[in-house]
């Protein structure tokens, strides 16, 4: 597999290189050289194989022989070791659960292929890849319980004390081994740019060899396309024709991951994207300029971006055709006083518990069900259980959430964070104090 930069299609680097530098110097992003298609007739039959299948032949055909064969299937089948079920709710609704995984989030997904796939490129090389990581809740848990365990990785997380919910601080303070976090007594924003700082800091990498863990890292990427082919195949075993696909988006890596995976062949008519306020992309759907504004905090925060990252890539999918782009995404925004209807009515009508972020996906389906009908499934993708999100669900519906096993043994465990002030030289000096 070799890739281009979206801002220079002349340029060709390897996978490996790709997974490490996360980004191009030119600040564009990475994509494949080529999309290839995947076998037709494995996707006619594709009912027939397991979602570890799938993914291997996925992944297979989309990186070649930068992997080998069996050093793949051992990854997938570490990395992609929980359910992604569809669940219908109606005839004609159904929920794809992305949220099983270690972290409770889909990012699970990625952060668990991409750590397995850097310890892959890693073992010739011997000093210790050090992960830095900043995170508003969601992305931190799902890289701390990625890479838990991963030999010759270590990660530092950076998280906004007091700003992520009890579960989420939970997931990021309680592992030890390779993992550690520092609470900072910051904000988000504070968190990323000392992270930021780091990186363009060259006395620091003559001592760490030092990658991030980025959203937008194409490892993160390629297995996000895993269960968009296993819903299919799910529903194909149902006898289900059409399918329509959902996704709550915020830095659009989700639904990129969806398009990617239309290009490789998958059979589905339609996605949709359904936002908060932070409506950038269907602005831009709608008056094709792109408009980017500072982000709007929303309950549905993990999705709160006002400059979507991988929105990028989704023009590059369609050659930055914005007809070719409508004829396949469409796009709905919601505010939260919507949200939090949607997740009663969720529960009125279904006894369906939802996160913030996969109510906005169901609305998004309903409203495009109602503008489109139609004799196809509306999957909507629920990206995070419930329990992550205790303050932005109504009590009694709160009330409501069953906490999966392991969140109940987290509680118990002790909290190991190390507090840090927003200040560059403060952060250095532990880095190198504690290597
Ligand atoms: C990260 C996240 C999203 C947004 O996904 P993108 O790939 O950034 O569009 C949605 N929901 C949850 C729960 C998330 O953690």
């Amino acid at each position: 597999m070799k890739l281009y930069s979206t801002e220079n299609k002349a340029l060709r680097v390897s996978f490996e290189e790709a997974v490490f530098h996360s980004l191009p110097a030119d600040k564009g992003l990475y994509m494949p050289e080529k999309i290839p298609a995947l076998d037709p007739a494995f996707i006619k039959n594709i009912q027939q194989y397991s979602l570890q299948e799938i993914a291997f032949q996925i992944a297979h055909t989309l990186i070649g022989d930068d992997i080998p064969a069996a050093a793949l299937k051992a990854i997938i089948e570490e990395a992609i070791n929980f359910e992604a079920p569809v669940k219908f709710l109606d005839a004609e609704t159904a929920v794809l659960e992305l949220f099983h995984g270690p972290s409770y989030a889909f990012k699970d997904f990625g952060a668990r292929f991409m750590s397995r796939v850097m310890a892959h490129f890693s073992k010739k090389d011997d000093q210790l890849l050090d992960v830095l990581v900043a995170t508003s809740g969601d992305t931190g848990g799902a890289v701390a319980l990625g890479f838990l365990g991963v030999e010759g990785t270590r990660v530092t997380i950076l998280y906004p004390k007091g700003k992520v919910s009890k579960v989420q601080e939970e997931q990021l303070t309680t592992n030890g081994q390779n993992i550690r976090a520092l609470e900072v007594d910051g904000t988000f924003d504070d968190c990323q740019a000392l992270v930021k700082t780091a990186f363009n800091d060259t006395s620091l990498h003559t001592q760490l060899r030092l990658t991030s863990a980025n959203s937008i890292n194409i490892a993160r990427l390629i297995p996000q396309t895993f269960y968009y082919f296993w819903a299919y195949a799910q529903l194909k075993s149902q006898g289900v024709q059409d399918v329509v696909f959902t996704v709550p988006s915020g830095n659009f890596g989700n639904i990129g991951a969806g398009l990617l995976a239309f290009k490789m062949g998958l059979p589905v008519t339609h996605f949709v994207a359904g936002t908060n306020v932070n409506d950038t992309v269907p602005r831009f759907l709608k008056k094709g300029a792109y408009e980017p504004k500072p982000s709007v905090q929303t309950l549905a925060n993990a999705m709160d971006v006002g400059n979507p990252s991988n929105w990028v890539r989704i023009q590059d999918l369609f050659d930055q055709d914005l007809e070719a782009i409508r004829s396949t995404v469409s796009s709905y925004t919601y505010t939260d006083a919507e949200t939090t209807l949607a997740m009663e009515e969720l529960y009125n009508n279904y006894k369906y518990v939802a996160c913030p972020h996969t109510a906005i996906a169901y609305l998004a389906a309903k409203q495009y069900k109602k503008d489109h009908p139609g004799n196809y499934a509306s999957v909507f993708l629920s990206t995070a259980h419930p329990c992550k999100f205790p303050d932005a669900i109504a009590a009694e519906v709160f009330e409501q959430v069953t906490l999966p096993e392991g969140a109940t043994s987290l509680a118990g465990k002790a909290k190991l964070a190390t507090p840090l002030a927003v200040d560059y030289d403060a952060f250095k000096a532990y880095l190198l104090a504690n290597k």
